[in-house]
């Protein structure tokens, strides 16, 4: 089983990645926690480029294609052989979150986003995405305050205001319209531990049954 995590700043998708790994630990399954851009050596070092601001004076596009070779290579280094080894693969952000940013929002054309995709993805598709939804203002003063916490600095990506995150959100929720056999929309506003059991519950009844 392949499942991504999209949403977001400040959804909780790292946390309840984890979360969901010990519930699959649990059952005796095998599981890869991984995350984008990055999960492989190399889409590491190119994450590193693009937040680091550096890659934006080549524009949106070539922005578009680093996150592309990024993917490519964490799809070939790290989450097609977790599943070729018959364990489960858990990935904080994948091609939704691109079809987000750099397509709705970094305007991207939709035709050159695909045609990226699916040279980056392949076969490797997701058979199960949670877009945990929270609204934007939650999500910015949850992700101000893990920056307090943490002294991590804001990313390239992380300096827009609240209209932005308004339409990041409602750009995930209309994959997820468009998309309900692979998407889950999840309520991502409570708790940790009610956001856990929303999440186990789709989980369990979409993968393990
Ligand atoms: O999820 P995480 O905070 O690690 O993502 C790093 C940053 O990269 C985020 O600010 C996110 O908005 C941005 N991003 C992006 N396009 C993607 C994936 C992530 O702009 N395809």
């Amino acid at each position: 089983g392949f499942v991504t995590l999209e949403g977001g700043e400040g959804a909780g998708k790292s946390t309840q990645s984890e979360r969901l790994k010990r519930r699959l630990e649990a059952r005796g399954l095998r599981v890869v926690t991984t995350r984008e851009p990055g999960g492989s050596a190399r889409a590491e070092a190119i994450r590193a480029f693009l937040l680091s601001g550096r890659a934006k004076r080549h524009g949106a596009f070539a922005e578009a294609l680093l996150f592309a070779a990024a993917r490519a290579d964490h799809v070939d280094r790290t989450i097609r052989p977790a599943l070729a080894a018959g364990g489960f693969v858990i990935c904080d952000r994948f091609s939704d979150s691109t079809r987000v940013y750099q397509g709705k929002l970094g305007e991207v054309p939709p035709s050159a986003l695909a045609a990226l995709e699916r040279a980056s993805v392949r076969e490797t598709r997701p058979n199960l995405t949670l877009v945990l939804d929270v609204p934007a203002k939650l999500g910015l003063a949850r992700a101000s305050q893990r920056r307090e916490l943490t002294g991590e600095e804001r990313d390239r990506f992380e300096a827009e205001g609240l209209e932005y995150h308004t339409r990041i959100r409602d750009a995930f929720l209309a994959i997820a319209a468009a998309e309900p056999e692979r998407c889950a929309v999840i309520d991502a506003s409570g708790a940790p531990e009610s956001v856990e059991r929303l999440i186990w519950a789709e989980v369990e009844s979409r993968l393990l049954t």
